[in-house]
């Protein structure tokens, strides 16, 4: 699935270091969560890759960006350099965003 803030097609990173992979986006650095299956790398992709994640509440609407910063992970939204972290799992930050801005209907 073509990444959805730029439309660039996702590639497969591969750590050797920690056999760890991630997909992520080579144009504007949007990423999944690193997994050791394959499989597991690529749901993760399309978890944070969801056109219909409500979008940001400001003005440009931009779509969240999920991040990671200190060993945790958060989201943000580019349009605006909004950014919050907090939650231990990706998925956790994807559930803290919905919850958040589930008000604002794109
Ligand atoms: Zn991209
Ligand atoms: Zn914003």
């Amino acid at each position: 699935m073509a990444c959805i803030h730029c439309g660039t097609a996702p590639v497969l990173r591969k750590d050797t270091a920690t056999a760890r992979m991630m997909v992520v986006c080579p144009e504007c650095k949007a990423r999944g969560d690193a997994a050791i299956h394959e499989a597991r790398a690529w749901m993760s992709w399309e978890l944070v890759n969801d056109a219909d994640l409500p979008r940001h509440s400001c003005k440009a609407q931009g779509r969240p960006r999920f991040i990671q910063a200190g060993g945790q992970w958060g989201y943000g939204c580019k349009a605006c350099n909004f950014a919050d972290v907090g939650y231990a799992t990706l998925e956790g930050a994807v559930a803290g965003w919905m919850r958040e801005h589930r008000h604002v209907k794109a």
